[in-house]
Protein backbone atom coordinates (compact mmCIF):
# COMPACT_ATOMS: atom_id res chain seq x y z
CA UNK A 1 0.00 0.00 0.00
CA UNK A 2 0.83 3.78 -0.89
CA UNK A 3 1.90 5.94 2.17
CA UNK A 4 -0.08 9.59 1.90
CA UNK A 5 2.77 10.84 0.73
CA UNK A 6 3.33 8.71 -2.70
CA UNK A 7 -0.73 9.46 -3.98
CA UNK A 8 -0.44 11.92 -6.60
CA UNK A 9 -3.55 13.80 -7.16
CA UNK A 10 -5.13 17.24 -7.42
CA UNK A 11 -5.89 18.50 -4.33
CA UNK A 12 -10.19 19.32 -5.01
CA UNK A 13 -11.29 20.65 -1.77
CA UNK A 14 -14.08 23.56 -2.50
CA UNK A 15 -13.96 26.89 -0.56
CA UNK A 16 -15.57 30.13 -0.81
CA UNK A 17 -13.82 32.59 -3.20
CA UNK A 18 -11.75 34.51 -0.75
CA UNK A 19 -13.29 37.81 0.63
CA UNK A 20 -10.41 39.48 2.76
CA UNK A 21 -7.62 41.54 0.56
CA UNK A 22 -4.23 38.12 0.18
CA UNK A 23 -1.00 39.02 2.02
CA UNK A 24 2.17 37.97 1.26
CA UNK A 25 3.14 35.42 4.26
CA UNK A 26 7.25 36.15 3.95
CA UNK A 27 6.47 39.58 4.88
CA UNK A 28 5.04 38.59 8.00
CA UNK A 29 7.03 35.34 8.64
CA UNK A 30 10.28 36.16 7.15
CA UNK A 31 12.96 33.15 8.09
CA UNK A 32 10.37 30.91 9.32
CA UNK A 33 8.23 30.19 6.17
CA UNK A 34 9.38 27.05 5.35
CA UNK A 35 9.32 26.14 2.23
CA UNK A 36 10.76 22.78 2.41
CA UNK A 37 7.81 21.13 4.08
CA UNK A 38 6.92 17.75 2.24
CA UNK A 39 3.16 17.93 2.54
CA UNK A 40 1.09 15.81 0.96
CA UNK A 41 -1.24 17.07 -1.70
CA UNK A 42 -4.36 14.75 -2.75
CA UNK A 43 -7.85 14.99 -3.40
CA UNK A 44 -10.58 14.28 -0.59
CA UNK A 45 -11.69 11.43 -2.14
CA UNK A 46 -7.80 9.54 -2.33
CA UNK A 47 -7.64 10.69 1.23
CA UNK A 48 -10.67 9.10 2.12
CA UNK A 49 -9.89 6.19 0.47
CA UNK A 50 -6.31 5.99 1.69
CA UNK A 51 -7.20 6.23 5.49
CA UNK A 52 -10.27 3.40 4.85
CA UNK A 53 -8.07 1.27 3.40
CA UNK A 54 -5.82 1.62 5.96
CA UNK A 55 -7.73 0.72 8.83
CA UNK A 56 -8.38 -2.58 6.80
CA UNK A 57 -5.56 -3.57 7.44
CA UNK A 58 -5.91 -3.78 11.51
CA UNK A 59 -6.65 -6.74 13.16
CA UNK A 60 -9.30 -6.50 15.67
CA UNK A 61 -11.96 -8.37 17.87
CA UNK A 62 -14.27 -6.72 15.61
CA UNK A 63 -13.12 -8.34 12.65
CA UNK A 64 -12.40 -11.78 13.61
CA UNK A 65 -11.25 -14.38 16.51
CA UNK A 66 -8.62 -13.19 18.71
CA UNK A 67 -7.28 -16.60 20.97
CA UNK A 68 -4.28 -15.01 22.55
CA UNK A 69 -3.33 -17.00 25.92
CA UNK A 70 -3.52 -14.80 29.07
CA UNK A 71 -5.12 -11.69 27.20
CA UNK A 72 -8.84 -12.26 27.64
CA UNK A 73 -9.71 -10.66 24.34
CA UNK A 74 -13.02 -10.44 24.36
CA UNK A 75 -16.14 -8.52 22.93
CA UNK A 76 -16.88 -4.89 24.09
CA UNK A 77 -20.24 -4.74 24.01
CA UNK A 78 -21.42 -1.42 22.67
CA UNK A 79 -23.37 -0.18 25.88
CA UNK A 80 -20.09 0.34 27.45
CA UNK A 81 -19.40 2.72 24.81
CA UNK A 82 -22.79 4.36 25.09
CA UNK A 83 -21.76 5.16 29.13
CA UNK A 84 -18.40 6.30 28.89
CA UNK A 85 -19.37 8.78 26.56
CA UNK A 86 -22.56 10.38 28.33
CA UNK A 87 -21.63 14.14 28.36
CA UNK A 88 -21.57 14.08 32.29
CA UNK A 89 -18.78 11.61 32.26
CA UNK A 90 -17.11 12.85 29.43
CA UNK A 91 -16.66 16.32 30.16
CA UNK A 92 -15.86 16.30 33.66
CA UNK A 93 -12.45 17.82 34.35
CA UNK A 94 -10.26 16.09 37.13
CA UNK A 95 -9.67 18.75 38.98
CA UNK A 96 -13.76 19.40 39.85
CA UNK A 97 -14.39 19.64 43.62
CA UNK A 98 -16.20 16.86 44.80
CA UNK A 99 -19.67 18.33 45.17
CA UNK A 100 -19.86 19.03 41.65
CA UNK A 101 -18.55 15.19 40.67
CA UNK A 102 -21.47 13.29 42.16
CA UNK A 103 -22.38 11.51 39.53
CA UNK A 104 -18.65 10.11 38.48
CA UNK A 105 -17.87 9.51 42.10
CA UNK A 106 -20.97 7.24 42.59
CA UNK A 107 -20.23 5.15 39.63
CA UNK A 108 -16.42 5.23 41.23
CA UNK A 109 -18.12 4.00 44.46
CA UNK A 110 -20.34 1.38 43.06
CA UNK A 111 -17.56 0.09 40.79
CA UNK A 112 -15.58 -0.30 43.97
CA UNK A 113 -18.33 -1.67 45.91
CA UNK A 114 -19.31 -4.49 43.27
CA UNK A 115 -15.12 -5.53 42.95
CA UNK A 116 -15.36 -6.04 46.74
CA UNK A 117 -18.44 -8.41 46.80
CA UNK A 118 -17.13 -10.12 43.42
CA UNK A 119 -13.65 -10.46 44.91
CA UNK A 120 -14.33 -11.09 48.45
CA UNK A 121 -12.42 -8.37 49.58
CA UNK A 122 -12.28 -5.60 52.58
CA UNK A 123 -11.39 -2.80 50.32
CA UNK A 124 -10.59 -2.03 46.71
CA UNK A 125 -9.11 1.01 44.99
CA UNK A 126 -9.84 1.79 41.71
CA UNK A 127 -6.61 4.09 41.29
CA UNK A 128 -3.64 1.31 39.00
CA UNK A 129 -3.83 2.43 35.10
CA UNK A 130 -3.03 -1.65 34.20
CA UNK A 131 -2.69 -4.92 35.06
CA UNK A 132 1.50 -4.43 36.15
CA UNK A 133 0.63 -1.05 38.00
CA UNK A 134 -1.49 -3.14 40.32
CA UNK A 135 1.12 -5.37 40.61
CA UNK A 136 3.51 -3.18 41.83
CA UNK A 137 0.64 -1.21 44.29
CA UNK A 138 -0.11 -4.45 45.66
CA UNK A 139 4.00 -5.35 46.61
CA UNK A 140 4.45 -1.89 47.98
CA UNK A 141 1.48 -2.59 50.18
CA UNK A 142 2.47 -5.86 51.15
CA UNK A 143 6.02 -3.95 51.53
CA UNK A 144 3.94 -1.20 53.89
CA UNK A 145 2.79 -3.92 55.91
CA UNK A 146 5.80 -5.90 57.27
CA UNK A 147 7.78 -2.75 57.96
CA UNK A 148 4.81 -1.40 59.90
CA UNK A 149 5.04 -4.80 61.73
CA UNK A 150 8.28 -3.67 62.10
CA UNK A 151 10.77 -5.97 60.25
CA UNK A 152 11.72 -5.87 56.30
CA UNK A 153 11.00 -8.94 54.65
CA UNK A 154 12.99 -9.19 51.17
CA UNK A 155 12.02 -12.09 49.50
CA UNK A 156 8.70 -13.17 47.11
CA UNK A 157 8.01 -16.44 46.07
CA UNK A 158 6.80 -16.67 42.59
CA UNK A 159 5.88 -19.56 41.00
CA UNK A 160 7.25 -20.64 37.16
CA UNK A 161 4.23 -20.90 35.91
CA UNK A 162 3.52 -17.52 37.11
CA UNK A 163 2.58 -14.31 34.51
CA UNK A 164 5.98 -12.57 33.45
CA UNK A 165 4.54 -9.22 34.99
CA UNK A 166 5.11 -11.05 38.84
CA UNK A 167 8.76 -11.50 39.12
CA UNK A 168 9.13 -8.10 36.97
CA UNK A 169 6.86 -6.04 39.31
CA UNK A 170 8.79 -7.60 42.34
CA UNK A 171 12.00 -6.65 41.08
CA UNK A 172 10.68 -3.35 40.84
CA UNK A 173 9.82 -3.29 44.21
CA UNK A 174 13.21 -3.85 45.49
CA UNK A 175 12.42 -7.73 46.42
CA UNK A 176 14.61 -11.01 46.03
CA UNK A 177 12.79 -13.24 43.26
CA UNK A 178 12.91 -17.11 44.15
CA UNK A 179 11.33 -19.38 41.89
CA UNK A 180 9.38 -22.33 43.18
CA UNK A 181 8.50 -25.51 40.57
CA UNK A 182 5.32 -26.50 39.14
CA UNK A 183 4.49 -30.47 39.86
CA UNK A 184 3.39 -32.58 37.12
CA UNK A 185 -0.15 -31.40 37.09
CA UNK A 186 0.64 -27.89 36.44
CA UNK A 187 0.00 -26.44 40.35
CA UNK A 188 2.65 -25.46 42.39
CA UNK A 189 4.95 -28.22 43.87
CA UNK A 190 3.92 -28.14 47.52
CA UNK A 191 7.21 -29.36 48.82
CA UNK A 192 9.17 -27.30 47.25
CA UNK A 193 7.09 -24.44 48.29
CA UNK A 194 7.43 -25.34 51.93
CA UNK A 195 10.86 -25.50 51.65
CA UNK A 196 11.39 -22.22 50.42
CA UNK A 197 8.50 -20.35 52.88
CA UNK A 198 11.15 -18.93 54.82
CA UNK A 199 11.29 -16.20 57.67
CA UNK A 200 12.42 -14.09 55.35
CA UNK A 201 8.91 -14.29 52.71
CA UNK A 202 7.44 -11.34 52.37
CA UNK A 203 4.27 -12.89 50.24
CA UNK A 204 4.09 -15.96 47.52
CA UNK A 205 2.92 -14.08 43.85
CA UNK A 206 0.54 -16.36 42.26
CA UNK A 207 -1.16 -16.35 39.20
CA UNK A 208 -4.32 -18.42 39.24
CA UNK A 209 -5.49 -19.92 37.17
CA UNK A 210 -1.83 -19.89 36.18
CA UNK A 211 -0.45 -19.80 33.02
CA UNK A 212 -1.37 -23.05 32.57
CA UNK A 213 -5.03 -22.45 33.22
CA UNK A 214 -4.78 -24.61 35.96
CA UNK A 215 -6.50 -24.14 38.78
CA UNK A 216 -4.18 -24.00 42.35
CA UNK A 217 -6.36 -26.29 44.17
CA UNK A 218 -4.72 -26.02 47.47
CA UNK A 219 -4.93 -22.58 47.32
CA UNK A 220 -6.60 -22.10 50.69
CA UNK A 221 -3.30 -24.26 52.44
CA UNK A 222 -1.02 -21.99 50.09
CA UNK A 223 -3.08 -19.08 52.09
CA UNK A 224 -2.69 -20.60 55.49
CA UNK A 225 0.71 -21.80 55.47
CA UNK A 226 1.99 -18.53 54.43
CA UNK A 227 0.29 -16.38 56.95
CA UNK A 228 1.04 -18.73 59.66
CA UNK A 229 5.10 -18.02 58.85
CA UNK A 230 3.73 -14.11 59.15
CA UNK A 231 3.85 -14.10 55.57
CA UNK A 232 0.77 -12.43 52.76
CA UNK A 233 -0.38 -14.31 49.43
CA UNK A 234 -0.65 -12.16 46.45
CA UNK A 235 -2.83 -13.75 43.86
CA UNK A 236 -2.60 -12.01 40.46
CA UNK A 237 -6.10 -11.83 39.27
CA UNK A 238 -5.59 -10.79 35.50
CA UNK A 239 -7.74 -14.36 34.81
CA UNK A 240 -10.04 -13.17 37.06
CA UNK A 241 -12.46 -14.22 33.84
CA UNK A 242 -12.35 -17.46 34.67
CA UNK A 243 -14.10 -16.95 38.50
CA UNK A 244 -15.83 -14.14 38.37
CA UNK A 245 -19.81 -14.56 39.93
CA UNK A 246 -18.19 -18.63 40.63
CA UNK A 247 -15.42 -18.33 43.07
CA UNK A 248 -14.28 -15.45 45.80
CA UNK A 249 -10.46 -15.29 45.75
CA UNK A 250 -10.69 -13.19 49.25
CA UNK A 251 -12.48 -16.24 50.97
CA UNK A 252 -9.59 -18.48 50.91
CA UNK A 253 -7.42 -15.89 52.22
CA UNK A 254 -6.35 -14.10 49.25
CA UNK A 255 -4.31 -10.66 51.07
CA UNK A 256 -4.21 -8.93 47.56
CA UNK A 257 -5.13 -9.78 43.82
CA UNK A 258 -5.48 -7.08 40.96
CA UNK A 259 -8.50 -7.58 38.43
CA UNK A 260 -7.39 -6.51 35.31
CA UNK A 261 -10.89 -4.54 34.26
CA UNK A 262 -9.73 -4.46 30.34
CA UNK A 263 -9.60 -8.03 30.41
CA UNK A 264 -12.22 -9.45 32.63
CA UNK A 265 -14.89 -6.84 32.34
CA UNK A 266 -14.81 -5.73 28.23
CA UNK A 267 -12.47 -3.09 27.38
CA UNK A 268 -10.62 -2.69 24.62
CA UNK A 269 -7.39 -2.87 25.44
CA UNK A 270 -4.39 -3.84 23.99
CA UNK A 271 -3.34 -1.78 21.01
CA UNK A 272 -7.03 -1.21 21.21
CA UNK A 273 -6.62 1.05 23.99
CA UNK A 274 -5.60 1.68 27.55
CA UNK A 275 -6.65 -0.56 30.76
CA UNK A 276 -7.49 -0.23 33.91
CA UNK A 277 -6.82 -2.34 37.38
CA UNK A 278 -8.52 -2.39 40.77
CA UNK A 279 -6.73 -3.95 43.85
CA UNK A 280 -8.66 -5.50 46.65
CA UNK A 281 -7.16 -6.13 49.51
CA UNK A 282 -7.68 -8.09 52.77
CA UNK A 283 -8.13 -6.54 56.35
CA UNK A 284 -4.41 -7.08 56.96
CA UNK A 285 -3.77 -4.45 54.01
CA UNK A 286 -6.91 -2.02 54.14
CA UNK A 287 -4.61 0.53 56.10
CA UNK A 288 -1.86 1.34 53.32
CA UNK A 289 -4.43 1.85 50.14
CA UNK A 290 -3.23 4.55 48.01
CA UNK A 291 -4.81 8.20 48.32
CA UNK A 292 -7.28 9.19 47.60
CA UNK A 293 -10.33 6.41 47.95
CA UNK A 294 -13.35 7.10 47.18
CA UNK A 295 -15.72 7.25 50.15
CA UNK A 296 -19.28 7.73 51.05
CA UNK A 297 -20.53 9.63 54.24
CA UNK A 298 -23.59 11.71 54.67
CA UNK A 299 -25.31 11.37 52.01
CA UNK A 300 -22.05 12.65 50.00
CA UNK A 301 -19.42 10.68 47.96
CA UNK A 302 -16.20 12.18 48.22
CA UNK A 303 -12.58 11.76 47.76
CA UNK A 304 -10.51 10.49 50.96
CA UNK A 305 -7.24 11.75 51.85
CA UNK A 306 -7.20 10.65 55.36
CA UNK A 307 -5.49 7.39 55.19
CA UNK A 308 -2.39 7.93 57.43
CA UNK A 309 -0.86 5.09 56.64
CA UNK A 310 -1.59 5.29 53.05
CA UNK A 311 1.55 4.41 50.56
CA UNK A 312 0.77 7.54 48.67
CA UNK A 313 -0.32 8.27 45.04
CA UNK A 314 0.20 6.60 42.48
CA UNK A 315 -1.41 7.98 39.63
CA UNK A 316 -1.61 11.94 38.52
CA UNK A 317 -5.78 11.98 38.77
CA UNK A 318 -7.74 8.65 40.12
CA UNK A 319 -7.70 6.03 37.42
CA UNK A 320 -8.69 5.46 33.79
CA UNK A 321 -12.47 6.81 34.54
CA UNK A 322 -13.38 6.12 31.14
CA UNK A 323 -12.42 2.93 31.55
CA UNK A 324 -13.65 2.13 34.97
CA UNK A 325 -16.92 3.28 33.67
CA UNK A 326 -17.11 0.82 30.82
CA UNK A 327 -16.60 -1.77 33.16
CA UNK A 328 -18.92 -0.88 35.56
CA UNK A 329 -21.63 -0.89 32.60
CA UNK A 330 -20.48 -4.29 31.62
CA UNK A 331 -21.05 -5.64 35.46
CA UNK A 332 -24.31 -4.54 35.88
CA UNK A 333 -25.41 -5.61 31.97
CA UNK A 334 -24.81 -9.09 33.54
CA UNK A 335 -26.44 -8.56 36.85
CA UNK A 336 -27.10 -11.38 39.07
CA UNK A 337 -25.83 -14.01 36.08
CA UNK A 338 -22.47 -12.49 36.23
CA UNK A 339 -21.46 -16.29 36.54
CA UNK A 340 -22.23 -16.96 32.73
CA UNK A 341 -18.95 -15.49 32.39
CA UNK A 342 -17.14 -17.88 33.64
CA UNK A 343 -18.98 -20.54 33.13
CA UNK A 344 -19.08 -20.32 29.10
CA UNK A 345 -15.32 -18.90 29.08
CA UNK A 346 -14.47 -22.07 31.16
CA UNK A 347 -16.60 -24.35 28.93
CA UNK A 348 -15.53 -22.74 25.29
CA UNK A 349 -11.91 -23.46 26.42
CA UNK A 350 -12.96 -27.27 27.58
CA UNK A 351 -14.70 -27.52 24.27
CA UNK A 352 -11.69 -26.65 21.78
CA UNK A 353 -9.51 -28.59 23.44
CA UNK A 354 -11.10 -31.52 22.97
CA UNK A 355 -11.60 -30.42 19.71
CA UNK A 356 -7.87 -30.28 19.44
CA UNK A 357 -6.82 -33.42 21.51
CA UNK A 358 -5.27 -35.59 18.30
CA UNK A 359 -3.70 -32.32 16.63
CA UNK A 360 -0.99 -30.79 19.05
CA UNK A 361 0.17 -32.13 21.80
CA UNK A 362 -1.53 -31.55 25.34
CA UNK A 363 0.92 -31.67 28.36
CA UNK A 364 -1.29 -31.89 31.03
CA UNK A 365 -3.65 -33.61 29.89
CA UNK A 366 -4.85 -34.89 33.53
CA UNK A 367 -5.63 -31.61 34.52
CA UNK A 368 -8.83 -30.04 33.69
CA UNK A 369 -8.91 -26.75 31.88
CA UNK A 370 -10.05 -23.25 33.05
CA UNK A 371 -10.36 -19.98 30.91
CA UNK A 372 -7.26 -20.99 28.63
CA UNK A 373 -5.01 -24.03 28.19
CA UNK A 374 -1.04 -24.58 26.64
CA UNK A 375 -0.98 -26.92 23.78
CA UNK A 376 2.79 -28.00 22.23
CA UNK A 377 3.51 -28.27 18.42
CA UNK A 378 6.74 -30.63 19.74
CA UNK A 379 4.84 -32.85 17.76
CA UNK A 380 5.80 -30.92 14.45
CA UNK A 381 8.93 -30.09 15.35
CA UNK A 382 10.43 -33.71 13.24
CA UNK A 383 9.14 -32.12 10.52
CA UNK A 384 10.98 -29.01 11.09
CA UNK A 385 8.09 -27.04 11.65
CA UNK A 386 7.85 -25.01 15.35
CA UNK A 387 4.82 -23.12 17.41
CA UNK A 388 5.86 -20.13 15.32
CA UNK A 389 5.41 -21.59 11.99
CA UNK A 390 2.12 -22.71 13.34
CA UNK A 391 1.49 -18.68 14.95
CA UNK A 392 2.35 -17.60 11.55
CA UNK A 393 0.00 -19.94 9.07
CA UNK A 394 -3.31 -19.20 11.12
CA UNK A 395 -2.50 -15.56 9.73
CA UNK A 396 -3.31 -16.89 6.48
CA UNK A 397 -6.51 -18.68 7.65
CA UNK A 398 -7.66 -15.29 9.13
CA UNK A 399 -7.06 -15.85 12.78
CA UNK A 400 -5.14 -14.24 15.14
CA UNK A 401 -2.08 -16.09 16.58
CA UNK A 402 -2.70 -17.52 19.82
CA UNK A 403 0.23 -17.01 22.67
CA UNK A 404 3.73 -18.62 21.66
CA UNK A 405 6.69 -19.94 23.93
CA UNK A 406 4.84 -18.81 26.83
CA UNK A 407 4.41 -20.09 29.62
CA UNK A 408 8.33 -21.22 29.67
CA UNK A 409 7.69 -24.55 31.12
CA UNK A 410 5.93 -25.84 28.34
CA UNK A 411 8.23 -26.75 24.80
CA UNK A 412 7.15 -25.04 21.54
CA UNK A 413 4.32 -23.55 23.48
CA UNK A 414 0.57 -22.08 21.95
CA UNK A 415 -1.60 -20.65 24.82
CA UNK A 416 -4.92 -20.36 23.74
CA UNK A 417 -7.61 -18.64 25.01
CA UNK A 418 -10.93 -18.51 23.56
CA UNK A 419 -13.00 -16.13 25.78
CA UNK A 420 -17.11 -16.91 26.46
CA UNK A 421 -18.09 -14.30 23.40
CA UNK A 422 -17.26 -16.88 21.03
CA UNK A 423 -19.84 -19.06 19.04
CA UNK A 424 -18.82 -23.19 18.67
CA UNK A 425 -18.70 -22.11 15.05
CA UNK A 426 -15.87 -20.00 15.44
CA UNK A 427 -14.39 -22.37 17.98
CA UNK A 428 -15.13 -25.23 15.33
CA UNK A 429 -13.82 -23.10 12.62
CA UNK A 430 -10.21 -22.50 14.44
CA UNK A 431 -9.96 -25.84 15.08
CA UNK A 432 -10.52 -27.23 11.52
CA UNK A 433 -7.69 -24.37 10.57
CA UNK A 434 -4.84 -25.56 13.16
CA UNK A 435 -5.51 -29.53 11.59
CA UNK A 436 -5.00 -28.28 8.23
CA UNK A 437 -2.05 -26.71 9.20
CA UNK A 438 -0.67 -29.55 11.08
CA UNK A 439 -1.97 -31.71 7.76
CA UNK A 440 0.27 -29.34 5.82
CA UNK A 441 3.42 -29.62 8.41
CA UNK A 442 3.50 -33.36 7.85
CA UNK A 443 3.37 -32.74 3.80
CA UNK A 444 4.42 -29.88 2.83
CA UNK A 445 6.61 -28.31 5.51
CA UNK A 446 8.43 -25.66 3.34
CA UNK A 447 4.89 -23.91 3.32
CA UNK A 448 4.23 -23.39 6.87
CA UNK A 449 7.81 -21.46 6.39
CA UNK A 450 6.48 -19.21 4.00
CA UNK A 451 3.47 -18.55 5.93
CA UNK A 452 2.12 -15.57 6.45
CA UNK A 453 1.47 -14.64 2.81
CA UNK A 454 -1.82 -12.89 2.57
CA UNK A 455 -0.75 -10.32 5.42
CA UNK A 456 0.07 -6.81 5.05
CA UNK A 457 3.39 -7.69 5.74
CA UNK A 458 5.48 -10.91 5.94
CA UNK A 459 7.59 -12.33 8.25
CA UNK A 460 8.94 -9.33 10.95
CA UNK A 461 12.18 -9.68 13.21
CA UNK A 462 9.56 -10.08 16.07
CA UNK A 463 12.79 -8.58 18.45
CA UNK A 464 14.00 -5.64 16.49
CA UNK A 465 10.32 -4.68 15.40
CA UNK A 466 9.71 -4.38 19.15
CA UNK A 467 12.91 -2.99 19.86
CA UNK A 468 13.72 -0.41 17.12
CA UNK A 469 10.39 0.37 15.54
CA UNK A 470 9.99 2.73 12.48
CA UNK A 471 6.69 4.38 13.48
CA UNK A 472 7.46 7.35 10.76
CA UNK A 473 7.72 8.01 7.45
CA UNK A 474 10.69 9.39 5.89
CA UNK A 475 10.36 11.30 2.98
C1 LIG B 1 -2.34 -9.32 31.25
C2 LIG B 1 -1.79 -9.89 32.46
C3 LIG B 1 -1.01 -9.13 33.35
C4 LIG B 1 -0.56 -7.71 33.05
O1 LIG B 1 -1.60 -6.81 32.84
P1 LIG B 1 -1.38 -5.48 32.00
O2 LIG B 1 -2.68 -4.77 32.08
O3 LIG B 1 -1.01 -5.91 30.62
O4 LIG B 1 -0.28 -4.71 32.65
C5 LIG B 1 -0.59 -9.72 34.51
N1 LIG B 1 -0.90 -10.99 34.80
C6 LIG B 1 -1.62 -11.77 33.96
C7 LIG B 1 -1.95 -13.19 34.35
C8 LIG B 1 -2.11 -11.25 32.77
O5 LIG B 1 -2.82 -12.02 31.95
Amino acid sequence: MKTIFEIKSKNTYRLPRCDVPEVDLKEYLGEDLREELNLPSVSELDVVRHYTNLSRLNYAIDTSFFPLGSCTMKYNPRVNEEVANYEGFKNLHPLTPDEYAQGTLEAMYRLKELLKELGGFADVTLQPAAGAHGEFLGLLLIRAYHLDKGFERKTVLVPDSAHGTNPASAALCGFEIKTVKSDEKGELDWKDFKEKLTEDVACLMITNPNTLGVFERRIKDIADALHEKGALLYMDGANFNALVGVARPGDWGVDVMHFNLHKTFSTPHGGGGPGACAVGVSGRLKDFLPVPQIDYKDGKYFLNWDIPKSVGKILTFYGHTAVLLRALAYILSYGKDIDLISKYSVLNANYLRKLLKDVLVDPYESSPCMHEFVLSAQNLLPYGVNAMDVAKALLDYGFYAPTVYFPLIVKEALMIEPTETESLQTLEEFANALRQIVQTARTEPEKLKQAPTRTPVRRIKEAEANRKPILRFMV
